[in-house]
């Protein structure tokens, strides 16, 4: 057994090389270490793991990501839509308890330095987060220009670990709001279906950063089985996209405690992951999104719904990625028409909206009308991510 496991590896370990792989110098030299044998079966999965890069600087810093479909107490979806705004204050109200008790636990776990970022973008112009409640030993992320939390955050020595709260499981997997970046998407990354925390993790394992800790639903917990080093805390059941089975609030904090606390305790036995290089990036739409009108333009590889393409990096995967997901969400406005011919004055309402299109094409064929200038950013205004 112990020889046919070394061939096995040494296999995996020729695959990653002649893939141009993905195994970082700075581990070349822990070849015959667990951690390396892990490495090698890994890449075979179009990743690569590692170990956290050491901690520089004497403090020990921890940037806390938030969603908000993943929170303790929540099984109405309003209370993360900032469209509804009774359900969605109490909502504010449940992401700020459950980022206080993880950002307690992270204290206690040794963290100098906590921040927070809003990775959920509910369309409020103020973060989700109530900053007044906000424990007042952590900091939230604000820049003086608009930022995508995911990978404009990335940098070496910045920060020695990651933990998300608040999250939900990926699209397709049948959990309380489960959905990858937006509605309807399923984002594969070299052949692996991911979740928003695999990508946030591929995006700080750029600069050997781990995700130490997560919480979300159980299906969260499911799709979460590619991270096993994580402390995951299981916040509700998923009944369907739209209803929960809750725990108990005041358990789930104490849970969370403890759990943030072990993560960061146990920081060194955490993983880093990378894509091994090129990636094979694919985007999956279902509805209400759809990618239907690619297919057919030369160059694109459209098949049964989804987009694939080769990237040189993360970065450049991610960007394709999301340049896909505008595509995507083109289709969203099939269910406004489907709304509005549901409405008495509907037929109205889409007779207006025809003549206008009308006129745009009118007007600009006519040099009447041009699309206005980009706006400048306000100076002085703060953001805390594409707001
Ligand atoms: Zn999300």
């Amino acid at each position: 057994m112990m020889v046919r496991r070394g061939v096995v590896v040494l296999a995996l370990a020729l695959w990653a090389l002649a893939c141009g792989g993905g195994v970082p110098d700075h581990d070349s030299e822990d070849t015959g270490t667990t951690a390396a044998v892990e490495e090698l079966e890994a890449a075979a999965g179009g990743r690569v793991l590692g170990d956290p890069a050491p901690v520089s600087g004497g403090q020990l810093r921890v940037l806390v990501y938030h969603d908000m479909e993943g929170l303790s107490g929540q099984d109405d979806w309003r209370t993360f839509d900032f469209g509804h705004s009774s359900f969605y204050q109490s909502g504010r109200r449940l992401l700020t308890d459950d980022v206080n008790a993880v950002i307690d636990g992270l204290f206690a776990g040794g963290a100098d330095i906590v921040h927070v970022v809003d990775a959920h973008g509910s369309g409020n112009p103020e973060p989700d987060i109530l900053l007044d409640e906000l424990d007042s030993r952590a900091e939230m992320v604000f820049r003086d220009a608009p930022f995508r939390p995911y990978v404009d955050l990335t940098e070496a020595g910045a920060y020695d670990a990651v933990a998300v709260v608040g999250m939900h499981a990926k699209t397709g997997a049948g959990g309380f709001a489960s959905h990858t970046y937006t509605l309807g998407m399923d984002i594969n990354m070299n052949d692996m279906s991911i979740t928003e925390t695999e990508l946030i993790g591929y995006s700080w394992g750029r600069v050997d950063v781990p995700i130490i800790f997560a919480s979300g639903d159980d299906k969260l917990r499911a799709n979460l089985e590619t991270m096993p080093w994580l402390e995951y805390v299981e916040v509700k059941q998923a009944t369907s996209a739209s209803t929960a089975d809750l725990r108990p609030v005041q358990e789930v904090h104490v849970e969370m405690r403890a759990a943030a606390q072990r993560a960061l305790e146990n920081r060194d036995q955490a993983r880093t992951m990378r894509l091994s290089v090129p990636i094979t990036a694919t985007l999956r739409a279902f509805p209400p999104a759809s990618l239907s009108p690619l297919d057919g333009v030369p160059g694109i590889d459209y098949e049964d719904g989804r987009v694939s393409f080769e990237a040189v990096d993360f970065q450049d995967a991610y960007d394709g990625v999301i340049a896909l997901i505008r595509v995507g969400t083109t289709a969203y406005p099939d269910v406004l028409i489907e709304t509005l011919q549901g409405l008495p004055d509907g037929p109205h309402l889409l007779s207006l909206y025809e003549q206008s299109l009308m006129m745009r094409w009118l007007d600009h064929e006519s040099g009447r009308w041009a699309p206005a200038a980009p706006q400048q950013q306000p100076s002085g205004r703060r953001y805390h991510g594409a707001r």
